[in-house]
This record gives C-alpha cells, sequence and structure tokens, in this order.
C-alpha cells in the first residue's frame, strides 16, 4: 500500500545514508537490490521493467545505490549472474527466471546466503519470498477469446496454429492453458509449438513448417504467445506470400505490434500495464531487505512445483485491438498516436 512504500521510503533514506553508524544485521549501510532479467534491451524486460523497477527504487530508498542489474537470455549466464550478486552480498533479489528448475539450486543459495527472493513476472523454483505477475491464465484467454472473435464463422471448426513460448519459462504452458480454455472444442490445432527462448527466429522457422505442412489456405489463425512470435508468424507468411493474413494474436503491446494491429497484420494483443507490477514488485523487496514481511503487499498466494502459499500479486492485463488503442495504451500514456502512426 502507499502508507507502506511511504513507510520504507523514510526509513531507508536514513539507512541507505551511509553517513557512519548502525547499518542492519544483514545489509550494512545500504540496501542493494540485485535484479536479474530475461533478454536484453529490445524484449519487454529491458525496454519497460528495468527503467520502471529502477526509477521505483530510486523513488522508495533515494539514497541507495542503484539496483545492480543483469539481463540475458541464457539459462547458464543468469546462473553465474545469480552467483556473482550471491557473493557479492546483495541485500535482496527480484528475479524473472529465464529456466525457473535449472536456477532453482541457485535460488537455494541465495535463501541459505540469506538473501530473500522475490519472483518477478516468472515463478521461480525454490524458496522465494514473493511472486509479481500478471495473471497468465487470463492473459491466454484472452489471446484464445480474441482469436475466436476474429475468426468469425471459421471460430467452429476452423484450424489454428499455436505458437507458443519456451518451456523453461512457466509461463509459456500458463498462457498456453489459458489459451486452450477458450479454444477446446472448438478449433483444430493443426500444429502447435514451443518456442526456443522465445526467440522470433524459431518461430518462423516453425510457422515456414506449419504453412508448409498445412497449407496456408487451411490456417484459420494463429494463436502467437507474445508480440515477437506474431511478428515472426507475419514475416513467415510474408515470406511464403500469403494474403490475406488469418487473424494472429500477441502479448505485450511492444510498439511494432500496435503498428501491426493497425496496418491489420496483427487481430489484437495483450496490455500488461508493466508499472504496477514493477511498483509492487519493488516494494516487496525493500519491504524483505529491511527484514519485514510482504503479507500487506500481495493480493494472495500461490503454490510452485516446489513451494506452498507464497505470497503474491496476481494483476490483470486487457485485451487491445484496433478499436481500443487510443483508451488503453495512449491514454495510459505507453505510446502517443504520433510514435503508433509513424511508419518506421
Ligand atoms: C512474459 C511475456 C514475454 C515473454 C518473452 C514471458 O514470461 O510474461 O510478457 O513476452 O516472457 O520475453
Amino acid at each position: 500500500s502507499v502508507a507502506i512504500s511511504v513507510a520504507a521510503g523514510l526509513a531507508l533514506t536514513g539507512a541507505c545514508g551511509g553517513v557512519g553508524g548502525g547499518g542492519g544485521e544483514g545489509g550494512g549501510d545500504s540496501l542493494t537490490v540485485g535484479v536479474l532479467l530475461p533478454g536484453g534491451g529490445a524484449s519487454r524486460f529491458g525496454q519497460f521493467d528495468r527503467p520502471l523497477i529502477e526509477q521505483k527504487l530510486k523513488q522508495l530508498c533515494p539514497d541507495c545505490p542503484a539496483a545492480t542489474v543483469a539481463a540475458t537470455p541464457e539459462p547458464a549466464v543468469q546462473r553465474q549472474q545469480l552467483e556473482a550478486m550471491i557473493t557479492r552480498g546483495v541485500d535482496v533479489l527480484i528475479i524473472a527466471v529465464v529456466d525457473a528448475k535449472g536456477l532453482r539450486s541457485t535460488v537455494e543459495a541465495a535463501h541459505r546466503a540469506g538473501i530473500p527472493v522475490v519472483a518477478y513476472d516468472r515463478l521461480a523454483q525454490g524458496p522465494i519470498s514473493g511472486y509479481v505477475t500478471f495473471d497468465g491464465a487470463t492473459v491466454g484467454r484472452l489471446q484464445g477469446e480474441g482469436l475466436l472473435k476474429a475468426m468469425g464463422t471459421k471460430a467452429n471448426g476452423g484450424q489454428i496454429v499455436m505458437m507458443n513460448g519456451a518451456t523453461p519459462d512457466p509461463n509459456a504452458d500458463w498462457y498456453k492453458q489459458g489459451a486452450l480454455s477458450a479454444l477446446k472444442d472448438k478449433v483444430k490445432i493443426g500444429k502447435s509449438y514451443d518456442t526456443v527462448g522465445w526467440r522470433p527466429e524459431n518461430a518462423y522457422v516453425n510457422m515456414t513448417g506449419a504453412i508448409a505442412a498445412l497449407g496456408a489456405g487451411n490456417i484459420d489463425g494463429v494463436l502467437a504467445a507474445n508480440d515477437s512470435l506474431a511478428g515472426a508468424v507475419v514475416s513467415a507468411f510474408n515470406a511464403a506470400e500469403v494474403r490475406p493474413l488469418p487473424p494472429i494474436t500477441g502479448q505485450d503491446a511492444d510498439l511494432p505490434a500496435v503498428r501491426r494491429i493497425v496496418r491489420g497484420d496483427q487481430y489484437m494483443t495483450v496490455y500488461k500495464p508493466f508499472k504496477p507490477a514493477a511498483d509492487a514488485a519493488v516494494e516487496m523487496a525493500v519491504a524483505l531487505g529491511r527484514g519485514e514481511t510482504v503479507g500487506s503487499i500481495a493480493t494472495g498466494t500461490v503454490d510452485s512445483v516446489t513451494a506452498k502459499d507464497i505470497p503474491a500479486v496476481l494483476l490483470p492485463s486487457i485485451s487491445v485491438t484496433v478499436g481500443n488503442i487510443k483508451n488503453t495504451l495512449v491514454k495510459d500514456g505507453m505510446y502517443t498516436i504520433d510514435q503508433i502512426c509513424t511508419a518506421k
């Protein structure tokens, strides 16, 4: 809550100043928040989440050193980054895992070292203290429902291709199950691919294969799990000179996708306002860094495959089609009309 944030901010201004004296048991004079994110600058994590996390930390703890941030799409590199942060002795961690299972033993090591972990967007395995994300079942259901709506008469008995996320990311299955809850018994799933590392290049290869195997005329829709996969799907159709495109879904409201929606090359995206997520994760991290619990920040609990009753914030998301771009993305200040309409 706001009151808690403010209280934390005030307390930390003193605690983080480092003007001699004191220092908490675990953290010394300052509170260092280690942040680990998947992918680099072009992904939503680099472009949106990272600066939002840094801003919120600055607001809650103006005198704290900036968060130490690491980003990579490689599971092995992320493990090394996490090990380095444990060695360095950060006070608290915010982690969006590349590979939930693969990172588990290192999350356990952080726990043993007394460093609380907040899972961000993706549910990390192992002993974590809090979790902030968007409800993945809702994200997938919005995609599935959107696709059916766009398919019109083909929504009954038509054939689709599913381009899912990367399986080491637990969100991939969460989205897929959410989508299937809307699609099952309605359409035929001609092909369903798990994408390696959420990589568009891999989705492009898979979509090219689906077009060859099924025939473009027999693909009535594509459930693409996010906008970068959707972009690759569009490229594969373009390379095969398929027109008109079948309806294609997405997620993240990234700018190229919003432009595709305006052009009619993509039907919808799922808009997840990243700021409330970043804010809640930093609030949790700061509370944990001060030795407090996160119960008052959480809105519920979730279970992972390794832990039960994890305090969690599950945020809602919004389906965006050409008709409500202005009332959502533009109104919230994510993009200006100029940005969307200036062709790149
Ligand atoms: C996130 C999506 C993102 C994807 C690829 C998922 O875990 O929830 O927003 O598009 O990873 O980075």
